[in-house]
C-alpha cells in the first residue's frame, strides 16, 4: 500500500498529472503461485514524454522504490507497467504496447475497466470492456 502510495507521487512529480486512479486491488499471484498476494492499481496518466522516454522514467522509478530484479514473476517491491499509451501500437524488444499479455490478466484489466472502460485494444479491435468480460484468467482479483 505504502509503496504504490510512493509510485504515485514519483508519477505525479516526474512523469505527469494523474487522471484516472483505480481503486486497489487484491490480486492472487500470476505465474508463480507461493508467493504473497499483490496489490494492483491502473493509472491513467497524462505525460509529454515518448512511449520509451516513459519506459526510462518507469524503470528510474522503480528503482528509487528499490525494486531489484530478484526472478522473474518473485516478489517484488513495486512493477510499474504501460499496459498502452494512446492508440500506438509499439513492438521492439524493449518495449511492447499494449502490454502483450493485458487481455490475460484479471489483475490488469479489472483495474484498468474501472478507468479505461471504452479504450479499444489497437490490435484486438476490443474495448477493455469487453477483454474483461472474455478473460479466462481464474485467478480472484477483489477490492482491498
Ligand atoms: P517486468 O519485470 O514485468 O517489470 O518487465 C520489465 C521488462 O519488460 C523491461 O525490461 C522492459 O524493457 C520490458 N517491457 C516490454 N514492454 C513493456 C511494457 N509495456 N511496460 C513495461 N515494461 C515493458
Amino acid at each position: 500500500m505504502l509503496n504504490l502510495q510512493q509510485a504515485r507521487w514519483h508519477i505525479a512529480q516526474r512523469i505527469g498529472t494523474i487522471i484516472r486512479a483505480s481503486k486497489l486491488f487484491d490480486t492472487e499471484p500470476w505465474g508463480k503461485e507461493d508467493q504473497a498476494r499483490f496489490l494492483n492499481q491502473a493509472l491513467w496518466v497524462s505525460t509529454t514524454f515518448s512511449p520509451l522516454k516513459l519506459l526510462d522514467m518507469v524503470q528510474e522509478i522503480e528503482i528509487s522504490l528499490g525494486r531489484k530484479r530478484l526472478e522473474k514473476w518473485g516478489t517484488r517491491i513495486i512493477d510499474i507497467d504501460i499496459i498502452f499509451y494512446s492508440n500506438k501500437i509499439i513492438a521492439t524488444d524493449r518495449l511492447q504496447v499494449p502490454h502483450p499479455l493485458m487481455q490475460e490478466r484479471n489483475f490488469v484489466l479489472q483495474p484498468v475497466n474501472e478507468i479505461a472502460t471504452k479504450w479499444k485494444h489497437p490490435i484486438l479491435q476490443k474495448t477493455v470492456a469487453q477483454l474483461a468480460l472474455e478473460c479466462k484468467d481464474e485467478r480472484k482479483v477483489n477490492f482491498s
